[in-house]
């Protein structure tokens, strides 16, 4: 039985993986971890059940060891540090002498990529569609074809196919190789023991990686093409999808710009509320001069338009005649009108206009709250002034 650790499914899956033992042998020797940052496969070798014993103590030591970061030398050791518990497993009775495993570890944070590499399995990153073998194998076939005396085609059915040059349970001084990659988010890294990789072609692997977007189906489809290729070994696959900063900032944003958008809307209606209780206030309050029929008119609230609306109404007409004003108070009294805080400094204005043009206090008349005036005016007429053009109407 193979020993699989994962992590508990985020909401939206980057990764996925798969184990099988294949169509040939009785049992899977690999074993793999899937807790992120941290991606690794290990494949056992030394017969009798020994081989599985060997990749789930790897994985296990590497699983505690490994930094919770990215960090290329604590990998390493971590690395080393299962090689170190393989060997002493061997020795103490848990497995069997010579039982050994590959381990290629990875761990992916941003758009870095560290891989700690011992023996043939393999990793690989799909960029923009294009699969990329990232790391190099420690086989004797990796080794001829390196020295040119074999091609990659004659190495599929060499007799030595299965030698590998490194591996964790040997030697206590093994080192793994060590990349360290930059990646792009879009990018999509995939894991996978032997049994993948010498069953299946790169450009079948390459397809299955471009086109299954599902990081898990991508991962189920691949071990699916191993099988119906024979599956003549154990065969296992992770794949993970390479955020990168920027997605990953952007899904903070994400959160972020919800929570902002909350706040600008509380906010927003706590603004309105008290905008609109300033503006009632106001209208309620400001008074304002105007020319009206030759007089003098008192209004409440703001003059001309607003959207449309009127805010003001007439408070009273008075008999102070416009034109008996300077020409200056005049022409902004026939205009714009002459804006004041309140009715009292309303009245007040009118009052000292009346004690300027003299006489004309005498003249003044109480308007009536309906805002019917009776006046007696200079003249001499009788001018019964109606409101019904007031402003209000309009
Ligand atoms: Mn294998």
């Amino acid at each position: 039985m193979s020993k699989t650790r994962s992590a508990s499914r985020r909401p939206v899956a980057t990764f996925g993986s798969r184990t099988d033992v294949g169509c040939i042998r009785d049992h899977n020797e690999d074993s793999l971890v899937v807790t992120p940052p941290l991606f690794a496969v290990a494949d056992g070798m030394g017969g009798h059940a020994a081989g599985e014993v060997a990749s789930e103590i790897a994985i296990d030591v590497l699983a505690q060891r490994a930094p919770e970061h990215l960090d290329a030398e604590a990998l390493g050791q971590a690395v080393e540090e299962a090689n170190l518990e393989v060997i002493a497993a061997a020795s103490d009775g848990r497995g069997r002498e010579g039982m050994g495993t590959t381990l290629t570890a990875a761990m992916v944070e941003g758009e870095r990529l560290v891989i700690a590499q011992v023996g043939d399995s393999r990793a690989y990153l799909l960029h923009q569609g294009s699969l990329q073998q990232l790391t190099r194998d420690h086989s004797l076939m990796a080794d001829l074809i390196e020295a040119g005396q074999i091609t990659p085609e004659e190495a599929k059915t060499h007799p030595n196919r299965s030698v590998i040059t490194r591996a964790l349970g040997s030697n206590p001084n093994m080192h793994p190789d060590i990349y360290e990659i930059n990646v792009h988010a879009g990018d999509r890294l995939m894991l996978c023991s032997d049994g993948l990789s010498s069953m299946v072609e790169d450009e079948d692997i390459e397809r299955v990686m471009a086109h299954t977007s599902d990081p898990q189906r991508c991962a189920a489809q691949l071990v699916n093409e191993a099988i119906a290729a024979g599956g003549y070994d154990n065969v296992t696959v992770i794949v993970t999808d390479i955020q990168g900063f920027a997605e990953q900032r952007k899904k903070k944003m994400a959160r972020k710009t919800k929570v902002h958008i909350g706040i600008v809307a509380v906010l927003l209606v706590a603004l309105l509320g008290i905008a609109g209780y300033a503006f009632n206030w106001w209208i309620n309050t400001a008074a304002f001069l105007v020319e009206e029929q030759g007089n003098v008119a008192v209004y409440t609230g703001v003059p001309g338009e607003f959207l449309g609306l009127k805010f003001n109404h007439l408070d009273h007409a008075t008999t102070v005649k416009v034109d008996s004003l300077s020409p200056t108070v005049a022409d902004r009294l026939r205009n714009e009108g002459v804006t004041a805080d309140n009715l009292e400094e309303a009245n007040a204005l009118v009052d000292t206009w009346i004690s300027e043009v003299g006489g004309q206090a005498n003249a003044s008349a109480e308007a009536t709250s309906d805002g019917t005036t009776n006046t007696e005016s200079t003249e001499g007429t009788t001018s019964n002034t109606t409101e019904d053009q007031s402003k209000e109407q309009a």
